[in-house]
């Protein structure tokens, strides 16, 4: 392992996450949902933050931004729609690699959630943060983007390894499953569930999962599977809508 992922729930249904370069020390935050917890998270295991790296503008991924810097000194990184809405010191394209101390994170471009969302990919130590692209079982909702932009962003989240850790910004593991049940009966699917129901009563995180388990349950991610005969976008488009107002 070339970083150490620390991951901690916080608001309502968020995962924070501290990752740290273990070459060098390096730390960064990837996003910034709640900056007193972040804070706190980082005393407790006395890691210095030197980088945030945020996903998309939504307050609950930076909105911390300004205190954590404040606190930190630490360099703020993000894509360009954050800017305006929250600080950021330096923005950043789909295409370019950010160094973390050793550790390589490709900034890949997930529109679709917010149009100018992006993801991280380290490949040294195989894992994806994903902010709210692609959930574990589930997806992101389209506030900004067209279900093509959304189906190509997750369509370049699945043509990662198989292996890649899938770190979501949520806990939404729950209700996505009881939807992939109603739309999707493979076994596969049904185990899957059953599994992230008991996790969750026994007050366990379901995040991360694998990419491999995304591309074999994931309804969305399935989509081109489970409604034949539409256009792979039109498919998706078609499953996200039935998600929009499943009540489950
Ligand atoms: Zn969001
Ligand atoms: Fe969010």
């Amino acid at each position: 392992m070339t970083l150490t992922v620390h991951q901690f729930p916080c608001l309502s249904d968020n995962y924070g996450y501290l990752v740290r370069d273990d070459a060098t020390g390096r730390t960064a935050c990837i996003d910034t949902p709640d900056a007193a917890a972040i804070l706190a998270e980082l005393d407790r295991l006395g890691w210095t933050l030197d980088l945030v790296l945020n996903t998309h503008w939504h307050a609950d991924h930076a909105g911390g931004n300004a205190e954590i810097k404040a606190a930190t000194g630490c360099e703020l990184l993000g894509p360009a729609e954050v800017p305006g809405r929250f600080p950021v010191d330096r923005v950043l394209s789909p295409g370019e690699t950010v160094h973390l101390g050793e550790t390589a994170m490709q900034v890949l471009e997930s529109g679709g959630h917010t149009l100018g969302h992006i993801a991280y990919f380290a490949p040294s130590a195989g894992a994806a943060f994903v902010g709210d692209t692609l959930f574990a079982l589930g997806c992101g909702r389209m506030f900004e983007g067209s279900p093509a932009q959304m189906w190509a962003s997750l369509q370049r989240l699945a043509a990662l390894p198989d292996a890649t850790q899938i770190y979501c910004a949520h806990e939404y593991t729950a209700s996505n499953a009881r939807f992939a049940l109603s739309v999707d009966a493979d076994p596969a699917v049904k185990a899957r569930a059953e599994a992230v129901f008991a996790a969750r009563e026994r007050g366990e995180p379901t995040v991360p999962s694998t990419l491999g388990e995304e591309k074999a349950t994931n309804p969305f991610l399935r989509a081109p599977r489970l409604r034949p005969g539409l256009p792979p976008h039109e498919a998706f488009a078609a499953l996200r809508a039935e998600k929009d107002v499943f009540r489950g």
